[in-house]
């Protein structure tokens, strides 16, 4: 172990680097806790970075190392975001903001970001209240409706089956949870359920689908801590039922992306300007962009999906081992529209609830009604990829990529851990740690600013990190 006090030759810059290590492990907390490769050294004030991807991964990374490092954040879209996607809607003669990709996160969920968003940023956000309803195609009456607070007990009696189900589904996720196995899947963790057969197909496989994005058969193979781990988290652990709340940003969750841009003094955004090339020399790194430019930097923060990612680390030499791991994580469709005609509700408006399943087939998609969700306007968001019919009032649409998370999308992380900060390489984005979400891209970025800018201001203001799920 190197002992900093008694080395004469220490300059000036390494005594900050090496302070710096102290102070970014006490700033990290949990979350910081690095692998092997990671222990690598810190970076120095006016480090050059290139950080690939303007998500909400690459924008906190960027505003993590800003007043810091020299960054340069590479977006192939006209707008920073990706998932992060807002629209702003005239509704009744009123502006709405509408989260087309991401929404929902919550203090037990999401317990970083949460403190990102609320405390750091200031940013407001209004109430959910989440609960469903699961309905089959052409057929009356609903599987299971939830109770709320608009809906007398009584009348959910007679679903009391299908709830008896759901509990017993979101029971045996804590147990995963809590025994932070990834590798049960779906289908094994389904079928092992003391819960009726006909109710596991009309309603356990449509929900874990639909939450997911996915198809009945698709979801089946997915990891079901995976699969569940947003739902259940905020019903495990201490003070539980005090953390059950999600919230939405009141002007999206791009609202959050401008905020922390807009906060960027030593960070140079580009969109428009998709990362084209990737190579080596020395100890330094060229990134070549859409527009021809050229980009030099000591590191490269891949903050992108891993799909894109892919083309770009096959240009480094001795890169095969990275792409075979990032071969590894699947990614599907998700076409969502936003539209005012309830044309995926239940048939009888007393069975609507916020998050709408409907069934057909292999298929069960969910449709989000804004009215039930937090009583502001009239409006769905609606997952429809493969529904029978379209809406007749579409106000937005737009597509994404959803991960298919089975056990071996998550063992791949570990190849991007192990590997992450060798020669100056480093990962970020949600496909990098636990599920899809804005905590576990957000966390990611933190792992990796807190070795390349463990000085700067803005994760001196993030301060204390809560505890989170998303770190082992
Ligand atoms: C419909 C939907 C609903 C969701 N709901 C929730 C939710 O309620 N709560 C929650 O926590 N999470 C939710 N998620 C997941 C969440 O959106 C993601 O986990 C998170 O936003 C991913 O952030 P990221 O920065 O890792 O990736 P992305 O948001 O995918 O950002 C990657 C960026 O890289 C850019 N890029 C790609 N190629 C290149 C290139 N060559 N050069 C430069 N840039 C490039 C892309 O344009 C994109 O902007 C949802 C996702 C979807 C699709």
């Amino acid at each position: 172990m190197t002992n900093y006090r008694s080395s004469p030759q220490l300059s000036r810059r390494g005594v900050l680097a090496s302070a710096g290590a102290g102070a970014a492990a006490a700033l990290l907390g949990a979350a910081g806790r690095p692998g092997a490769a990671e222990a690598a050294l810190p970076g120095r004030a006016g480090t050059r970075v290139v950080v690939i991807g303007g998500g909400i991964a690459g924008v906190a990374a960027a505003w993590l190392m800003d007043g810091y490092c020299n960054v340069t954040l590479l977006e192939a879209a006209s707008t920073l975001g990706g998932h992060n996607a807002t629209v702003q809607l005239d509704v009744d003669g009123r502006q709405v903001a509408v989260d087309l990709g991401a929404q929902f996160f919550g203090p037990a969920s999401h317990p970083i970001y949460h403190k990102l968003v609320t405390s750091v940023l200031q940013l407001p956000t209004v109430p959910n209240a989440l609960y469903n309803t699961v309905a089959q195609y052409g057929v009356q009456t609903p599987v299971m409706v939830s109770p709320s607070a608009g809906r007398p007990i009584t009348d959910v009696l007679p679903y009391l089956p299908g709830l008896q189900a759901i509990g017993a589904v979101m029971a045996g996720a804590k147990d995963l949870e809590t025994r932070q196995d990834w590798d049960t899947t779906v289908g094994e963790f389904v079928e092992a359920l003391a819960v009726d057969e006909t109710l596991k197909q009309s309603l356990v496989y449509p929900f874990v689908a639909s939450v997911n994005g996915a198809s009945i058969p698709q979801a089946k193979a997915f990891s079901a801590r995976a699969a569940l781990a947003l739902g259940v988290r905020p019903l495990v652990g201490d003070g539980a039922e005090q953390r059950t709340e999600y919230v939405n940003a009141r002007d999206g969750l791009q609202a959050v992306i401008a905020a922390l841009a807009g906060e960027f003094t030593t960070v140079t955004a580009l969109t428009n300007s998709a990362a084209t090339g990737l190579s080596r020399n020395g100890a330094l790194y060229r990134v070549v962009d859409a527009a021809g430019r050229v980009h030099v930097a000591e590191h490269v923060v891949l903050a992108l999906p891993p799909e894109p990612a892919t083309t770009l680390v096959a240009q480094l030499p001795g890169a095969d081992p990275l792409v075979r791991a990032y071969r590894r994580f699947g990614y599907m469709p998700a076409r969502i529209v936003v539209h005012r005609d309830p044309v995926y509700m239940p048939a009888a408006s007393t069975d609507w609830s916020s998050f709408n399943i409907l069934r057909d087939g292999d298929h069960a998609e969910a449709s989000i009604a804004f009215q039930q969700l937090r009583g502001d306007v009239t409006l769905y968001k609606s997952w429809a990829l493969n529904r029978r019919q379209e809406p007749e009032q579409l106000l937005a649409e737009t597509t994404f990529r959803h991960p298919v998370i089975t056990p071996d999308f998550i063992r791949a992380q570990s190849v991007l851990h192990s590997r992450n900060g060798c020669d100056g390489l480093w990962f970020a984005g949600s496909h990098v740690l636990d599920v899809d979400s804005q905590e576990s891209a957000l966390v990611t970025a933190i792992r990796v600013a807190a070795k390349l800018s463990p000085l700067s201001p803005n994760r001196r203001r993030l301060g204390t990190l809560p505890p989170s799920p998303v770190i082992p």
